[in-house]
């Protein structure tokens, strides 16, 4: 992989920040967007623009066509069974909520719903607040000491409860494990649970196949990929999706619209009301077909040695203690430094160019309970980083930590 070359289709990543090149390692947040993707999305707007679904006219069936594409793309790219189980969605967030808001009603009286104590707060909070509604019991597997998943307390949980369903993610968002989901799954079933994969962190990482999984739902966002923001995926198993109900009303959803009912479209469309984010889908087939360009395999090698590698240089920092020590961990690296604050640190070094996160990462109840502290600082490099940018932030860290210490 020659990452210079690379570069070159990120633009935004030439630039000087505060009189210094950026190094932009917040990539767990969001990915830059490659120019390939935004000349399809400034392609689609000169040349083929118009409402989806809605018109019989050329520019009308071209974007309509345009659509349908991507949603092939994305279900050969998770190698679901057809496109029919591909839902558009504005994100991850999107596809959970409206998961939860559909299915948590419908569960067996009395059964609980099982989430993890390493969940991002949108494949926790929905799932939650959908029990607390509707009575269900709502566990949540802890993690063991190193920051992987304690399987035998998930086991416990199976084997003494009626458990539902069970939602968890393949990577965690601050510590970087990697889940063992196809076991997670197997188990899952073997106890009579649906379960449903949080992929946003692990979806640029890894190549995901959902039949191999046999996961029953799946979501992730566009842009953790490249795509842009405003678009996601929920992807379900055909048989579930078949039998849930919409939750979100309004054009091209329905079949037949009575006075005194209405009867809906088979999915995906029953699940996307109003005119979808179709120029954000059309980016997000770009954003696959460059990263197949690429090759998954290659962008997560690199991006596991340029995490291994900063991992290995920031614990040579005094102070500083990276959260968890998984068997498996990918795409991020997290901290704290005694005395130091995260925002202090990350405010420093953007002066320095270099993009960092800091904050609760939108998972309290994995730092609340599990590692007692507030919030922490996480560095997420992508496959366009260097080694040399690495090093460089690993540097500036190090010169703040001793400055605020001082
Ligand atoms: N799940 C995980 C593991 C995440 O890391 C994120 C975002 O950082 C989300 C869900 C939410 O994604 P979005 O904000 O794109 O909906």
């Amino acid at each position: 992989m020659n990452t210079y070359e690379i570069r070159r289709d990120f633009p935004i990543l030439d630039q000087q920040v505060f009189g210094h090149p950026l190094i932009y390692l917040d990539n767990a947040a969001t990915m830059q967007m490659p120019s390939p993707v935004l000349q399809a999305i400034v392609r689609h707007y000169h040349a083929d623009n118009a409402n989806v679904h809605r018109g019989i006219h050329a520019l009308s069936e071209r974007s309509t066509r345009a659509l349908e594409d991507a949603r092939e793309r994305v279900c050969s790219f998770i190698n679901a069974r057809t496109s029919d189980e591909i839902v558009f969605t504005s994100g991850t967030t999107a596809s959970l909520n409206m998961l939860a808001d559909m299915l948590v009603g419908n569960l067996r009286p009395g059964s609980a719903v099982v989430s993890t104590l390493m969940e991002h707060h949108a494949n926790f909070v929905p799932w939650q607040q959908a029990c607390e509604r509707t009575g269900h019991p709502f566990l949540v597997v802890p993690l063991d000491e190193r920051g992987d998943l304690d399987l035998y307390a998930y086991q416990d949980l199976l084997e003494n409860h009626d458990v539902s369903l069970v939602a968890f993610t393949h990577v965690s968002n601050v510590l970087g494990t990697v889940n063992p989901i196809t076991d997670i799954v197997e188990l899952a079933h073997e106890h009579r649970a649906l379960a449903v994969i949080d992929a946003a962190q692990s979806i640029r990482h890894e190549a995901i196949d959902v039949q191999a999984i046999d996961c029953d739902f799946l979501a992730f966002s566009g842009h953790k990929m490249g795509a842009p923001t405003g678009i996601g995926v929920l992807y379900g198993k055909y048989d579930l999706l078949e039998n849930l109900q919409p939750v979100r009303f309004g054009g091209e959803m329905v079949d037949d619209v009575c006075v005194d009912r209405t009867t809906f479209a088979p999915p995906p469309l029953r699940f996307e009301a109003g005119t979808p984010n179709y120029v954000g889908a059309i980016g997000l087939a770009a954003a696959i077909d460059y990263l197949e360009y690429l090759r998954l395999d290659d962008v997560r090698e690199r991006e596991a040695q340029l995490v291994h590698y900063a991992e290995e240089r920031l614990q040579r920092i005094p102070g500083l203690h990276i959260l968890g020590n998984p068997k498996m961990r990918m795409g991020c690296v997290s901290f704290t430094v005694d005395g130091v604050h995260p925002f202090d640190l990350a405010t420093m070094a953007d002066k320095l160019g270099v993009a960092l996160r800091s904050g609760n990462q939108c998972a309290q109840p994995l730092l609340h309970e599990a590692n007692g502290v507030q919030n922490v600082t996480r560095l997420s490099p992508a496959f366009y980083n260097t080694v040399g940018e690495i090093d460089m932030a690993v540097t500036c860290i190090e010169r703040i930590v001793k400055l605020l210490k001082r």
